[in-house]
């Protein structure tokens, strides 16, 4: 099956939605391709959640935000974004290919002719004038020939995967949460909850790499979504290393429900309620593009010419790639930046001349990734790279040739306060 559109997205994550409502809204025919069977990446079938950084005012994220979101609150309630996402790309007339796997490329001179996908009904082509790769681990741009870099600069190391799961079953009176390492909350019976995580990946009662369990609201007193489980030293590439990790971090999730019975007073009758349906990937492949964003960068709050997401602000959030907590400076606190700006340069491939980069595979360092990979900023970058796509398209350039005043001239237009 052979299909044409203006813009073609590859990943339905929060970037790859992103841009094509950008896209969609700009006045271009879009298709969004998604391996699974559900639009939402880490936002729905990843169980992500809280929503977290900012950036500035009047971008989609918001939007999104308040779709997903109950009201004053940041954790999503994922049956709702299951639901709303799909209707956002839904009204928006955006082809939207579920089930459908981005496996290859056709590039001639570094322009892309086509890209080839694997859906139900056997082998498709997608012929576009711009692409946009917001697969999170950058399969369309390696398909295409990009050069990439993984993990740490020294051993290529990357953030430990995760599962997400939710617990019900809490006594409403107990208000314990716990949202980062510097959280100090005394139980009612007296002890510290944090001391208590670490006491107990000592002693064998949590496995000895989950030295914290971190409890977010979801609003409903009863429950909790546990961000927790962790595998280290896994090259999340390589679907054999997924599999052992599946097993590995199913059981931690088991192990750490115990662990919570048995040890925290109200816990003693929860039970998973669910988890996410896939394993999460924090950290992969990061495309080298025009510009790469350092943490230097980050941490000046730099802002630049072609600036296309402004005021993006988070933590330069490390997961520790060898074992527990978080490495970058052994402290409770990791750093974090002045909010800072995203240049269009980091968006665009080298090499490619009609493919932009969304979201987390965009060109970074690991600690510059670490920051600007949280879902509110994927998504800003996703809406820049939607408008940067159907701009160039419906100029018939390229978008290296594309004026970066032209996409903040935009985004303005939009309300984004850039
Ligand atoms: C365990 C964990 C905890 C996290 N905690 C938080 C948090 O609390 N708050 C926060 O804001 N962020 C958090 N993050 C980070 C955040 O979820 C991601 O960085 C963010 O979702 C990136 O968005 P994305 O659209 O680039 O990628 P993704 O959300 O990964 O979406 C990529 C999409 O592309 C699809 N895809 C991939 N390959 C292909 C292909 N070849 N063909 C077709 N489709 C493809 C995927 O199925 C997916 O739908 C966490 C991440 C993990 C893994």
């Amino acid at each position: 099956m052979n299909y044409k559109y203006d813009v073609v997205i590859a990943g339905a994550g929060p970037a790859g939605i992103a841009a094509a409502l950008e896209a969609s809204r700009t006045g271009s025919k879009v298709a969004l391709i998604e391996r699974y069977g559900i639009v939402g990446g880490n936002l729905t079938s990843g169980y992500v959640g809280p929503v977290l950084g900012s950036v500035c005012k009047g971008t989609i994220a918001s939007e999104i935000r308040e779709r997903v979101c109950p009201q004053n609150s940041d954790c999503p309630d994922f049956e709702k974004a299951k639901y709303e996402l799909a209707v956002m790309l839904y009204e928006e007339n955006i082809d939207v290919f579920l089930q459908t796997l981005v496996t290859g490329a056709k590039v001639t001179d570094g322009v892309i002719e086509y890209i080839e996908a694997f859906g139900k009904s056997g082998k498709m082509l997608f012929e576009a004038d711009i692409f946009i790769d917001a697969t999170g681990d950058g399969d369309l741009a390696v398909a295409c020939g990009c050069e990439y870099k993984i993990g740490r600069e020294s051993d290529a190391l990357v953030q430990p995967i995760s599962i997400m799961f939710t617990i019900t079953g809490i006594d409403p009176e107990q208000k314990l949460l716990c949202r980062h390492e510097e959280d100090y909350t005394i139980l009612s019976d007296g002890r510290e909850y944090l001391d208590l995580c670490h006491k107990s990946s000592k002693n064998g009662v949590l496995p000895e790499n989950v030295n914290i369990v971190r409890l977010y609201s979801t609003g409903n007193p009863t429950e909790r979504m546990v961000n927790a489980t962790q595998r280290n030293r896994v090259n999340p590439l390589d679907p054999k290393e997924l599999f052992a990790s599946e097993v590995d971090v199913r059981g931690q999730i088991m192990q750490i429900t115990r662990f919570l019975r048995s040890e925290v007073p109200g816990f003693e009758n929860i039970t998973v309620k669910s988890s996410a349906s896939t394993m999460g990937v924090r950290e992969s492949r990061r495309i080298i593009g025009d510009y790469v964003l350092t943490a230097d960068d980050l941490m000046n709050g730099r802002e630049y010419p072609d600036s296309i997401v402004h005021r993006a602000h988070f933590s330069l959030d490390i997961h520790n790639p060898d074992g527990a907590g978080q490495s970058v400076s052994e402290v409770a606190c990791p750093p974090t930046p002045k909010p800072y700006d995203i240049p269009y340069r980091a968006i665009i491939p080298v090499g490619i001349q009609n493919m932009l980069i969304a979201g987390r595979c965009i060109s970074g360092t690991h600690e510059a990734m670490s920051s600007y990979r949280v879902m509110t900023i994927a998504m800003a970058i996703g809406q820049a790279a939607g408008a940067a796509a159907s701009l160039a398209s419906s100029r018939s350039i390229r978008p290296r040739m594309l004026d970066a005043g032209l996409i903040r001239e935009h985004l303005i237009m939009r309300g984004v306060e850039l």
